[in-house]
């Protein structure tokens, strides 16, 4: 199964890595053409102003749209999630504005600019996810069709809207591929 993970910049190899190890076939994408077949996308965590600026650059953002209304997958973490959301608390940035959320960025604050945790995660079952967060984004506002998949000290962490999935923390960084498998079966 080609998987398109977006390599403009940031942590894209770690989500090739996950997703080979779950079975499926990762395809860098830099250019439009690239996501041609790809049956699901995946926007990793790096920097969202760059990632933004990089995406409106490649003429990446009108065929991520048209592929998120067409029903394919989309999983955005950290940076990604940012790009999935609506809205982003007190700035004005290039979004995807896929998903009904709003988001803090580097919400966590400095003293805690990184850290890692346990996560409870009930659609993975009883077993905690480690969630590695880097700078890490969460979720102030949500709205409707939005479902919340995971909090950590009332922050909302991951959530899901329809075959759109956001998570602030990264789980391409630990060895457990729960959260790509969940992800990989939103696929048709
Ligand atoms: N703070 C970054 C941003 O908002 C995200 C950090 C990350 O992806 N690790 O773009």
């Amino acid at each position: 199964m080609r998987v398109g993970v977006l390599a403009l910049q940031g942590a894209f190899l770690e989500h090739c890595r996950s997703l080979r190890a779950c079975g499926a076939d990762p395809v860098e994408i830099r250019k439009p053409e690239q996501l041609e077949g790809c049956r699901a996308l995946v926007i990793p965590g790096g920097e969202s102003t760059t990632m933004g600026r990089l995406m409106t650059a490649y003429d990446l953002l009108t065929p991520i749209r048209e592929m998120a209304a067409a029903g394919t997958p989309i999983f955005g973490t950290c940076a990604g999630m940012v790009m999935l959301a609506r809205q982003v608390e007190g700035l004005d940035q290039t979004l995807l504005g896929l998903m009904n959320i709003t988001v803090k960025r580097n919400g966590f604050g400095r003293q805690v600019d990184s850290f890692e945790a346990d996560l409870q995660i009930p659609v993975l079952g009883k077993e905690p996810l480690r969630g590695v967060f880097i700078r890490a984004p969460y979720i102030t506002a949500l709205g409707e069709g939005v479902e919340v998949l995971a909090v950590y000290h009332d922050k909302i962490v991951l959530v899901r809207q329809g075959k759109l999935l956001a998570a602030s923390f990264h789980p391409e960084l630990t060895d457990d591929l729960r959260l790509h498998k969940y992800f990989l079966e939103f696929v048709a």
